[in-house]
């Protein structure tokens, strides 16, 4: 079964609300669609997520990698052979870690069709249950109070709670969500990289003398501050998730050899697809290091992508794939449900999509 085309496309979906970080502000999901078409007449869909400030990728980008090298590259080749598929992928282009993931979820996904089983099962089996959070953006205490409350009200036990912007005054949000959402509620803080080391040290020393039961913290300081990550995980009670300082395996081994993360954060976006997600998984099992399965501002194809693999592997034991939960409307057909926070992966072949509005012939 070869591949006899590239199909590349464009989704807009507007937010219920707008996507608020130390980083940046977005009101819609903007993100590219690939549909890797075989000569049987299966197709395979992926997405991948413009992230400028993250992954350095734009939608130009993103398309001029795909159409000039990676499809010219892949067309032709068996998609039964995924290993030599991805190999090929991983090195006709370098960097691109958004445009590979796109290919790279089309063809885990017409991999998996043309075995006739879910992705999950075809990557490992595991649960087709997983529980995701839903971020609340960063804003003023009572906006992210009222967001943290009618995320709980619609059924949401996890919430990822964006901070960075002010400093110690970040504490004082964190106490108002616990106060407001009370104690069952689980609090993961995701600092984007907004603080300097002794000041992460410092305001996480006040939520432990709180007492606020934080899951984790993420990316307290710079993603290239590895003598800062490992200065705060080694003064921090609560674990420390590594989320932009990783994006390939090799940084997986680097942070958790340097002890400069507690956890690690596997975004497809960043290790451009499955191929190399696999890997940091692996990396985690050896060095018993859970991880997180995230995502960019995506939607549901890409995340539906990720939950599978989540699904898939026990040592990622958490999940922040929350954005079709962040957008206003459901676009496809198929795929997995999304409820609030449960995400019950499909039963149908590969990652479950049918259809997608870019895509009409
Ligand atoms: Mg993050």
């Amino acid at each position: 079964m070869r591949i006899k085309r590239i199909d590349v496309g464009e989704m807009q979906i507007p937010l219920v609300t707008p996507f608020k970080t130390s980083l940046r502000t977005a009101t819609h999901v903007d993100d590219i669609i690939v549909r890797v078409v075989s000569d049987d007449g299966l197709c395979g869909f992926g997405e991948a997520a413009p992230t400028a400030v993250i992954t350095g990728d734009i939608k130009p980008s993103i398309r001029g990698a795909i159409e000039e090298v990676i499809a010219p590259s892949l067309v032709g080749m068996d998609i039964e052979d995924i290993d030599g598929v991805s190999r090929k992928l991983r090195t006709c282009i370098l960097k691109n870690t958004s445009a590979k993931a796109a290919v790279d979820l089309a063809l885990y996904d017409l991999y998996a069709k043309s075995l006739g089983k879910p992705l999950y099962k075809v990557l490992g089996g595991g649960s087709r249950e997983v529980e995701t959070d839903i971020t609340i953006s960063v804003d003023t205490i009572d906006k992210m109070v009222a967001d943290s409350v009618k995320a709980v009200a619609e059924g949401y036990r996890i919430l990822k709670v964006k901070v960075g912007k002010e400093g110690i005054k970040d504490v004082d949000r964190i106490k108002a969500i616990r106060d407001a959402v009370g104690d069952a509620v689980v609090i993961r803080v995701d600092a984007n990289q907004g603080w300097n080391a002794k000041e992460a040290v410092r305001i996480i020393r006040k939520l432990e003398d709180a007492d606020l039961n934080i899951d984790l913290v993420e990316q307290p300081v710079s993603a290239h501050d590895k003598a800062g990550m490992i200065y705060v995980t080694a003064n921090s009670s609560i674990p420390i998730l590594a989320d932009e300082s990783v994006f390939t395996p090799e940084d997986a081994i680097d942070i958790i050899k340097s002890r400069a993360a507690d956890l690690i954060n596997i975004k497809l976006m960043k290790t451009g697809g499955i191929y190399e997600a696999l890997k940091i998984a692996a990396i985690g099992e050896i060095y018993n290091v859970p991880c997180m399965m995230g995502c960019m501002l995506e939607s549901k194809i890409s995340v539906s992508a990720g939950a599978h693999l989540a699904g898939a592997k026990g040592i990622i034991n958490r999940a922040d794939l929350d954005g079709p939960g962040l957008c206003s409307i459901d676009p496809y057909e198929g795929g997995p449900e999304f409820n609030a926070g449960m995400i019950i992966l499909n039963e149908t072949p590969g990652i479950g999509i049918e259809s997608v509005p870019c895509f009409t012939d």
